[in-house]
């Protein structure tokens, strides 16, 4: 089956070159400094990667769904899950919030920004407090006059750090438990806003070029045209975010899992053992050729859901598949591609021990394998 065209081919060269070139030999530098320098998202915008889908006339490209499959895949085969996952929060979980539900003044305002890279991006959703029960969140934000004023805190969040642009989720309305999921709005938040504080920059097991950070805000003053959407609806519209967000996560586990597969080929077919290359043995090909199986499953149950979502149908269940799926299947691959190598895949200079290392955020992020679960019984099971 053919989801890509001509077109679609020839933007994933231009990705690759550019991943290859301008990304995979500083990927060691960015995770021992913990964090990758700005410059490289006003370069993915000068190339015209950020901002895909969005209206030309905010600086995108008007590019379809599938140009932001190969814009994901690429980014994760370049062995570094921190780079592929900024990217992917920056244009993909983000800043939908303003494309989709923002003002026309704001889009006008801040997208172009956003599309050359000038502005990079945050979505702070997950509080100290929680990060599954979404409708849980404590941060509040209370309107007096043309502002509103918030106070809280939000724990884990990707480009915590460094972004300029903060997509915020705020309870606007007090959560008695049957309205609970009726109290939250959007905000943007500009950095500079007084009120704003970064915590703390968070130590992690992998992903560790990514920045993650604890926000703190303390009597933030947010003008009231910066609400995304009507106010009380936030809930419903992380919930369609929710759905890209994680189409996109499914990308990065196939992807990150195929490189890693290749790797691992590669180091088999190198490594000798009693008499010859790991590769001749039967049980290290049936491991390989399971471990293929798994990530073309990934692959295609991936793109037959982003076609769906596409197509402007229900696609939850498939989506939250999608999710569960991949997530596992990556850790699968990761702990086979590990074992493969063996006492050299536990090494720090072997990208699969890093490639270990970043998939185990996949069953976490972006929701859980448990919440996954919960949304497919949910659908199956009436
Ligand atoms: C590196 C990293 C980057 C992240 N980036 C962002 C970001 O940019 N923005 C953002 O908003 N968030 C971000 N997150 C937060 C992430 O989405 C949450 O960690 C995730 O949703 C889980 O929430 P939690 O950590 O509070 O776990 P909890 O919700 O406390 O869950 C703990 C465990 O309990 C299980 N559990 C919870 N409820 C149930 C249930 N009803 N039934 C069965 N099991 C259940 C969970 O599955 C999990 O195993 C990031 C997290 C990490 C680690």
């Amino acid at each position: 089956m053919k989801v890509f065209d001509e077109q679609h081919d020839m933007f994933r060269a231009t990705v690759r070159s550019f991943v290859e070139k301008e990304v995979m030999p500083h990927v060691e530098a960015w995770e021992t400094a913990g964090r990758m320098p700005k410059a490289i998202f006003r370069r993915m915008g000068e190339l015209g990667f950020l901002g895909l889908e969005y209206d030309e006339r905010y600086g995108g490209a008007g590019a379809d769904v599938m140009m932001t499959a190969v814009l994901h895949e690429e980014c994760a085969r370049s062995r570094s899950g921190s780079f592929a996952m900024a990217v992917g929060v920056h244009c993909d979980m983000a800043s939908p919030h303003l494309y989709w539900t923002g003002s026309e003044a704001l889009k006008e305002t801040y997208l172009p920004a956003i599309c050359r890279g000038e502005k990079l991006t945050a979505i702070a959703v997950t509080e100290p407090g929680g990060g599954s029960d979404v409708a849980a969140i404590r941060t509040r934000a209370v309107r007096d006059g043309n502002h509103y004023v918030i106070n809280g805190a939000k724990m884990f969040i990707t480009n915590g750090a460094m972004a300029d642009l903060y997509f915020l989720a705020a309870r606007v309305e007090s959560g008695s438990d049957d309205r609970r999921h009726r109290g939250i709005s959007m905000f943007l938040v500009e950095r500079e806003t007084p009120g704003f504080g970064v915590s703390r920059t968070l130590d992690k097991m992998g992903m560790r070029a990514s920045d993650t950070a604890e926000l703190s805000f303390q009597d933030m003053r947010v003008p009231a045209e910066n609400l995304l959407g009507r106010e009380g609806v936030g809930f419903y519209e992380v919930m369609r975010v929710f759905q890209r967000e994680r189409l996109v996560a499914g990308l990065h586990a196939f992807a990150m899992a195929d490189r890693a597969l290749e790797d691992t080929i590669a180091y088999v077919r190198e490594r000798q053992a009693f008499g010859g290359p790991l590769s001749d043995k039967q049980a290290v090909r049936h491991k390989l050729a399971e471990m293929a199986t798994d990530i073309e499953a990934g692959r295609w149950l991936t793109y037959a859901a982003w076609q769906k979502y596409a197509a402007g149908e229900d696609a939850v269940r498939e989506v939250s598949m999608v999710k569960l799926f991949t997530a596992e299947m990556v850790n699968r691959v990761a702990y086979g591609c590990v074992q493969l190598h063996g006492g050299y895949g536990y090494m720090r200079e072997y990208p699969v021990e890093r490639f270990a290392r970043d998939a185990r955020l996949m069953t976490i992020g972006g929701g859980t394998s448990e919440i996954m679960k919960d949304i497919i019984a949910k659908a199956i099971v009436r």
